[in-house]
Formats: structure tokens, sequence, C-alpha cells
């Protein structure tokens, strides 16, 4: 299969559309990563999002809205709890998926057999065109290979999915940059699966108590079950063994340089740059959460284009925005901490 990659003019948005609505994939800028699209109603065309990206069948997918109108038009929900309106109030559009009870209209593939439904209603114009285009919800995970990086640029798509989807539609480079957050509203308390661009303290501010699931910050122990089946897999892991160093400024430096060669490398701050005797790859400034966010995975793109074997990165921070690249790093470096005095 030849993959077309368009610019997102009027005539594209619509040529996308239609092969969406004829069961076709596509993959789509989105304000978080890129995202793989499929007509979310079709349990067919979902199912080639899995075979796409070597997706475990068990792990369910977003369902994408372009108007609130859509929840109920196309019974997407059971029914919509009061603390959905809240949020959808506040952060809607945007980067935040809210998980409620599964509508009649949603198939067994995109639900992975769950009873309940993830539902996003994104920010970026060029998502929620073809969404219009196409007159239907769109199932979406991230562009990529399941277990590499996600996606946030066109080209970091086609680098995984040449010759495997027809149409990618270039948006630019997403401006969040880490998948949204995930939060269930079918538990006694409201709980985050996921951290994202929404930040619990944020979420709290509109719900009151909100609980941070167990496998957002910790690794599941050996027969735990995951709320959230995706947070169970190996994810966004660079071809190197990049093991997370937790210390400060001056320990990390001095940690990676004793060890300079070759092989060995860095995932670590602006600031580190110019300290370290290594190969170095940033992923931001250690200022700037929203920043570390938007570089995370071009940066573990990059590593992969180097020779390095071994790779110190910088621990995150857990607090705001940054838990959410704490929880990807962890799971890049398979929850390997060194923690320095
Ligand atoms: P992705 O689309 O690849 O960014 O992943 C979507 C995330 O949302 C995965 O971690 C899924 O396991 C999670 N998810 C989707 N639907 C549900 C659901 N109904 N219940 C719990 N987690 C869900
Ligand atoms: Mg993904």
């Amino acid at each position: 299969m030849k993959t077309k990659i368009l610019l997102p003019t009027k005539e594209n948005i619509n040529i996308v559309g239609r092969a969406l609505q004829n069961g076709m994939l596509a993959a789509l800028p989105t304000e978080t990563v890129y995202g793989l699209a499929a007509d979310a109603l079709n349990g067919n065309a979902v199912k080639k999002i899995f075979k796409a990206k070597g997706r475990p069948a068990d792990n369910p997918l977003i369902v994408h809205i372009s108007e609130l109108e859509q929840i109920e038009r196309f019974s997407l929900v059971r029914q919509i709890p009061p603390q959905a309106l809240l949020l959808a109030k506040h952060f809607w559009p945007g980067p935040l998926t809210v998980i409620m009870p599964k509508g009649k209209a949603i198939p067994d593939e995109v639900s992975a057999g769950l009873d309940t439904v993830a539902i996003r209603f994104p920010s970026h114009p060029v998502v929620r065109a073809v969404i219009s285009a196409a007159d239907r919800p769109l199932a979406a995970p991230s562009a990529n290979i399941s277990g590499s990086p996600s996606p946030t640029t066109a080209e970091h798509v086609f680098g995984d999915l040449n010759g495997i989807i027809p149409y990618i539609i270039d948006g630019g480079s997403c401006s969040v940059g880490v998948e949204s957050t995930v939060i269930t509203l079918c538990t006694d308390t409201p709980c985050v699966l996921r951290p994202g661009g929404i930040t619990p303290e944020q979420l709290e501010s509109i719900l009151g108590r909100v609980d941070v699931s167990d496998a957002v910050l910790h690794e599941l122990k050996p027969g735990q079950k995951a709320e959230s089946p995706g947070m169970k897999y190996k994810h966004y892991a660079p071809k190197a063994d990049l093991i997370l160093i937790k210390s400060s400024d001056e320990s990390y430096i001095d940690y990676v340089n004793k060890r300079a060669c070759d092989t060995t490398g860095a995932l670590c701050y602006d600031e580190d740059v110019s300290l370290l005797n290594v190969q170095a790859v940033s992923y931001g400034s250690k200022y700037d959460y929203a920043s570390q966010a938007s570089k995370l995975f071009d940066a573990l793109r990059q590593l992969d284009n180097t020779n390095l074997k071994t790779v110190y990165g910088r621990c995150p921070d857990t607090t705001g925005l940054a838990m959410a690249v704490y929880n990807r790093l962890i799971r890049s470096a398979g929850f390997e901490v060194i923690e320095l005095a």
C-alpha cells in the first residue's frame, strides 16, 4: 500500500472523511499526539487499527467526537454521569478522556469487551474537521507501532506506518506532546488511570476528591489487575537500555561523566547538555514541564537514531504536568531507577 501524506486542506479533509466512512484508516494530528483513526461504530474498520499497530486486542480504544451532541446522537454511552458534564464544561475540547458506561452502539472491538467506553473531545482543528466531515465518532489510539514512542509529527507516523496505512494528514508538531489524561467516572471516586495534559490538581478543583491509580507511578505487582489495560504493557521503549537517575543536578552530571564512553549517552534536561561529556539528547527544560511533555517522544525517537547502548536519563518530577512525563519515562526505562544520595 502507498501511504499518502496530505496537507490539511478542505479538499483533503473531505477525501479522508470519505475514506473513514468507507472503513479505511487515517492518521490525524491532535493536540496530544497523532492518532490512527477508524469509524468507531464499525467493528471491522476498528480491527484494522489493531492489525496495523500490532496492538493487543485487550487494550481498548478512545472514541473521539467533534460535538458534544454526538454522544447522545450516536448512543455512545448508557448515561452521561453529571460529573462528565462538569468536566466537559471546563476541559473540553482538550486533552482529557472520560470513561463512562458503554452505550449500545459501541462495538466490542473498541471497548475490548469492557462495559465502559473512553470518550474524548479533542481541541485540534484538523481532527475535529475530519470527524465532522466523516459525520461519525472516530476510534483512535496513538499512530505508532505498539510499544514504540507515540508520534508527535507526521514524520514519526510515516517512520512507523509507511506502507501499512493509506493516509496521514500532516498538521505539524503536536502542542501537548503526551497522550490525554484518562479519568474514569465508573468507580466510587473518580480516578485518574493515565496522567496527561490535564493534571489531577485541575480535576480536583472541579470534582473534589480524585484518586490516582497505583499503576500511574508504580510498576504493577505480579497478578495485580490494571484498571486501564494499556498500563500493563511495556511502552515507549527506545532501543538502548534506558536507566533513570534520581538525584541532584551535580550528582547526575558526575555519575554520567564517570561512565563516559562511545556507547553511553544521556537523556537529560536542556540545562545539563553543556556539562555532560557524553552524547546527550534533551527532553526540555528542568523548569518547564510543558516543554518536557512536548519534547519527550521526539527525544526518545532521536535516541533510536544513535548507536548508544546505555542511556542515563534524568528522572523527572512527579508533580503537575511532570507526572505525565514521569509516567511515560518510567515505562521507557522498564521501571529501572537508580537513586543517588
Ligand atoms: P492510546 O489510545 O494508545 O493512547 O491508549 C488509550 C488508553 O486508554 C489505554 O491505556 C487504554 O487501556 C485506556 N482505555 C481506553 N478505554 C478504556 C476503558 N473503557 N477503561 C479503562 N481504560 C481504557
Ligand atoms: Mg498509545
